[in-house]
């Protein structure tokens, strides 16, 4: 199921993204309208299965209420408890860092991004103060069932779904300090979306083809395949340390090809379009204001 926020006639409300007949785009089922037993995103996560068998009847017996194309879509989760990132998770991409000076870490490299950074997926990224604004698609986690103690082996049952996020970067500012805090939580640098697709529609997150597009130039591409900590190790290694509660929110890590490491760099400028895609999940799409 993909879960959707977005604003139509009113808003923000919370639907179900379904098949819409010639409309290859598809179209939403606004569940206020659908009178479904859940109207909120994060009560359906925090309800979890039991909530999804509830929507996935409402959504079958209900025509769409909109068009895809005649709303605007929001992030599906304005503010998680946490929304952590990794860092130097793609093999490539730590070479990449290491030419720049970024030591090779063996234990997981952790950030927060502060959740006012979150924006809708396709709405505009504000560079603010940076002179140095980059680019890093990852495959993104909502946590469903919090998680204390779980061993990688049991993981996945503490993964509600997946979405797409831009972990937009302040490279200049990243760089102020060791900690990347400053660079990485802009106002406006957590695009994410389109949606949430749960669980059970990703066979192997481990296993999806992901891809960054600037002005239509491609400058990542590369597979979940090749994390160095794969999500279940993320989710254990976090979780020794601190709950994972329902609605947190995880950016998995960048493979190699951002901005910063180009020879010679390139920066994100004003009127550029960055597209993020995911197999299986779908694409965002924002515009650096100008
Ligand atoms: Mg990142």
């Amino acid at each position: 199921m993909k879960l959707v926020r977005f604003i139509a006639d009113n808003g923000p409300r919370t639907g179900v993204v379904v098949a819409a007949g010639e409309n290859a785009n598809g179209g939403i089922v606004d569940l206020l309208q659908a009178k479904a037993e859940y109207t909120d995103i994060m009560e359906i996560i925090n309800a979890g299965q039991p909530a999804l068998e509830s929507l996935n009847s409402a959504a079958a017996d209900c025509p769409p209420h909109y068009r895809l194309e005649d709303v605007t879509l929001l992030a599906p989760i304005v503010k998680p408890g946490k929304f952590l990132a990794i860092g130097m998770n793609y093999k490539k991409h730590q070479q990449e860092a290491a030419r720049l000076g970024v030591q090779e870490q063996t234990k997981q490299v952790w950030f927060n991004k502060q959740t006012s950074c979150i924006t809708g997926p396709y709405a505009d990224i504000d560079p603010g103060v940076t002179e140095k604004l980059d680019y890093e698609v990852e495959l993104g986690v909502v946590i469903g069932k919090p998680a204390k103690g779980v061993s990688k082996e049991h993981a996945r049952e503490h993964i509600f779904g997946y979405f797409v996020v831009n972990d937009v970067s302040a490279r200049d500012w990243q760089f102020h300090t060791p900690t990347f805090t400053m660079g990485k939580s802009f106002d406006t640098h957590g695009p994410m979306g389109p949606w949430i697709v749960t669980a059970d529609e990703i066979d192997d997150p481990q296993n999806l083809g992901l891809r960054c597009i600037v002005n239509g130039e491609v400058r990542q591409s590369n597979n979940t395949s090749q994390m160095v900590h794969d999500i279940d190790s993320q989710i254990e290694y976090l979780s020794t340390a601190f709950t994972l509660e329902s609605g947190d929110l995880i950016a998995t890590g960048t493979p190699e090809g951002v901005g910063v490491a180009m020879e010679p760099a390139v920066f994100l400028q004003p009127g550029d379009v960055v597209r993020c895609e995911i197999d299986a999940i779908g694409a965002i799409e924002n515009k650096v204001k100008i």
